[in-house]
């Protein structure tokens, strides 16, 4: 049967779109189908916003440092509607980026949410449109747990589009999201709550790195309410003055606090739900995500997923590689895998935390004895302008092989500097070659080549890097 095209690709994010281009490169008919705005989580309603108001929230930290190096500034003042039309600027222009990179390879976009009808066919709207192979990307979104009130709770989604700055604003969760926007809210001067339910951030870390970025944002002005869940938020009638209504947060334990605006960052969820999975023999994992084997072929024969549908690894340049690996295996002749070790990945909190490889706790349990350098220092920047902030690196070499298996830090740059440190753990770099590396003076990034003693065993459990 001659069907419309060769491949047809459900959602056009970050793996959608690199699938469909590759494929199309490859010679292949490519349809595209999307329900909102092309670029998907990470360029509309993610990293890239997301980074944008970090470097905007920043600001606040340059100024208060600046006064030492004898800059007399005024009080600086911040226009939250300024930063956030900006931001919306830059996102419409890169949405333009990916439509006309779509036309450029000659994928055809189709508007509107893909709905499989049978292993072959999908229904978009009015249009039905048929496909010899498929390929699911349809991304994941923000969960919120059923609790009374929760109709009163933004997510990050709309946390971009705020008609004004929260003077006081309760973020829930305690991963990647919720730091981050704690430290975006915390630095454009609102009032933050962290509301997280165990005792330090970002569970999944290297302990030494969660209690890093834990104290920096406590000392950093974020109020860290640790161990505690919401039982129920509640609209406040306005006060006398017809001044705008607060929410009031009440706790499991009984407590309860004031906020302006409540956040939620407890996790996301694969889009799973309403594309007609079950009927094509798609069949879900335990988690709810779609399951996909090393080739990210689903259950059914001719469709295939990736991305946060397929809940791996849920960052973006894995979705790229995903869906680069799917189209070059499908259309290009060239079989490849994507491969999942070693992924560098960063959480932009203020100071930042990256890394790549193992955790010191994943090392502990998979490997054999280890020798672990790290090193705790107020950067050169902070010693003129007072600021407390320090940056924390640690190594994690494997002894029996003197291989460096894991590079962890939390400080100014972090993303950039374990980025180009990846590429030598990737290559399996030794920590003899990384002692071998000349460093650059004077910057952080020289103390990952000089840090010549390992630490005494036993390892520290939970204390933060002094
Ligand atoms: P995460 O899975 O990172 O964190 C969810 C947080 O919410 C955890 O602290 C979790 O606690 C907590 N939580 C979950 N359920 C509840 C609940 N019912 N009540 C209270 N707390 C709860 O999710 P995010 O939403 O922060 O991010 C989603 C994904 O997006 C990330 O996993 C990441 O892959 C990606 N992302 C990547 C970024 C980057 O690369 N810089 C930036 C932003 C997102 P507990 O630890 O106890 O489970």
């Amino acid at each position: 049967m001659a069907y419309d095209y060769d491949l047809f690709v459900i959602g056009a994010g970050s793996g959608g779109v690199r699938a469909s281009r590759i494929a199309a490169g490859h010679g292949a008919r490519v349809g595209i189908c999307e329900d909102y705005r092309v670029g998907g989580t990470c360029v509309i309603r993610g990293c890239v916003p997301k980074k944008l108001l970090v470097y905007g929230s920043k600001f606040a930290h340059e100024f208060e440092d600046a006064a030492a190096y004898g800059w007399i500034l005024a009080e600086p003042t911040h226009s939250w509607a300024t930063l956030r039309d900006n931001v919306a600027k830059e996102v419409d222009r890169l949405n333009g980026v990916y439509l006309r990179l779509l036309d450029g390879a000659g994928v055809k976009l189709h508007m509107g949410r893909g709905r499989l009808m049978d292993r072959h066919t999908i229904e978009i709207g009015s249009q039905t449109i048929t496909a010899e192979k498929i390929l699911v990307a349809a991304g994941g979104a923000p969960v919120v747990p059923d609790i009374p009130g929760r109709e009163f709770a933004i997510t990050s989604n709309e946390a971009f589009h705020l008609p004004e700055l929260p003077r006081r604003i309760a973020i829930v969760g305690g991963g990647y999201i919720a730091v981050e926007f704690a430290g975006i809210f915390n630095g454009l001067g609102s009032h933050v709550d962290l509301v997280l339910r165990r005792d330090r951030v970002l569970r999944g870390f290297d302990e030494e790195c969660r209690t890093a970025v834990h104290d920096a944002l406590k000392d950093g002005g974020v109020k860290m309410r640790t161990e505690m869940q919401i039982a129920r938020i509640e609209a406040t009638p306005s006060d006398s003055r017809g001044g705008k209504a607060p929410f009031t947060v009440h706790t499991q334990l009984g407590g309860m606090f004031e906020t302006d605006l409540v956040m939620y960052a407890t996790g996301r969820a694969p889009n799973t739900n309403g594309i007609g999975l079950e009927k094509v023999g798609v069949q879900l994992d335990k988690a709810g995500a779609i399951a996909v084997d090393e080739w990210s072929k689903t259950t059914a024969p001719n469709i295939w997923a990736v991305g946060d549908v397929t809940d791996r690894i849920n960052l973006t340049p894995v979705a790229i590689m995903e869906g680069h690996c799917f189209a070059d295996t499908e259309f290009g002749g060239k079989p490849r895998k994507p491969d999942h070790r070693d992924v560098p990945s960063a959480v932009f909190c203020q100071p930042e935390l990256a890394n790549v490889g193992l955790t010191e706790e994943e090392a502990r349990m998979r490997l054999g004895e280890l020798r672990i350098f790290t090193s705790a220092f107020r950067p050169m920047k902070y010693t003129v302008s007072g600021r407390q902030q320090r940056t924390f690196m640690k190594l994690i070499v494997e002894a029996a092989t003197d291989k460096v298996v894991g590079v962890h830090m939390v400080g100014d740059d972090a993303a950039e500097l374990v980025q180009g440190l990846a590429v030598a753990v990737k290559a399996g770099a030794t920590k003899a070659q990384f002692d071998a590396t000349v460093g650059i003076h004077p910057t952080a990034g020289e103390e990952f080549v000089t840090m010549r003693t390992a630490r005494v065993e036993p390892a520290p459990s939970r204390k933060a890097a002094e």
